[in-house]
């Protein structure tokens, strides 16, 4: 396995939450290294961007409206497996269904509403990472 970067967003859910730190220190505590990380409200623009292989799909529109609700902390992390390996730490996508001692089991929750909000979004392969860290990180 080679080193590899990965784009890591904590969602303006676990942003309002204060749970910023909480992700970068499970990060952190992991092993990976952080090489980039800023604080942005993105727009539909880039959110279009970031989610365009989910266009068309039922929860597209509130998961679009819900990510550009606010702030959000965008990171670039790297590290040997880091692409499976946070997707691991962030634990499956239903925040009810998620195991305990991952991100999305440990402090998410069903809230009752269209859009499931679970805290982070973390790249799902080599060829995602590439593609999102463009859309954040321009001048990486
Ligand atoms: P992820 O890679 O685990 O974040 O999941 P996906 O790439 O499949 O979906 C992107 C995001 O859309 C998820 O993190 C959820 O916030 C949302 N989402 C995905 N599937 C569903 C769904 O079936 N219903 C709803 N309401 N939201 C979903
Ligand atoms: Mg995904």
């Amino acid at each position: 396995m080679t080193t590899e970067r990965s784009l890591v967003l904590v969602k303006p859910d676990g942003y309002a939450r204060g749970l910023t730190g909480e992700v970068l220190r499970r990060i952190e505590a992991k092993g990976y290294t952080l090489v980039a990380l800023a604080v942005t409200t993105p727009t539909r623009e880039m959110l279009a961007a970031h989610y365009a292989e989910h266009e068309g799909k039922p929860f597209y529109e509130p998961l679009v409206e819900f990510m550009s609700s606010g702030p959000v902390t965008a990171a670039v992390i790297e590290g040997q497996g880091c692409i499976p390996g946070f997707r691991s730490l962030a634990g499956a996508t239903n925040p009810t269904e998620a195991a305990p001692g991952s991100i999305r089991g440990d402090l998410g929750r069903d809230w009752g509403e269209k859009v499931q909000k679970n805290i982070v979004h973390g790249s799902d392969s080599p060829e995602s990472a590439a593609r999102e860290i463009g859309i954040w990180f321009p001048d990486l």
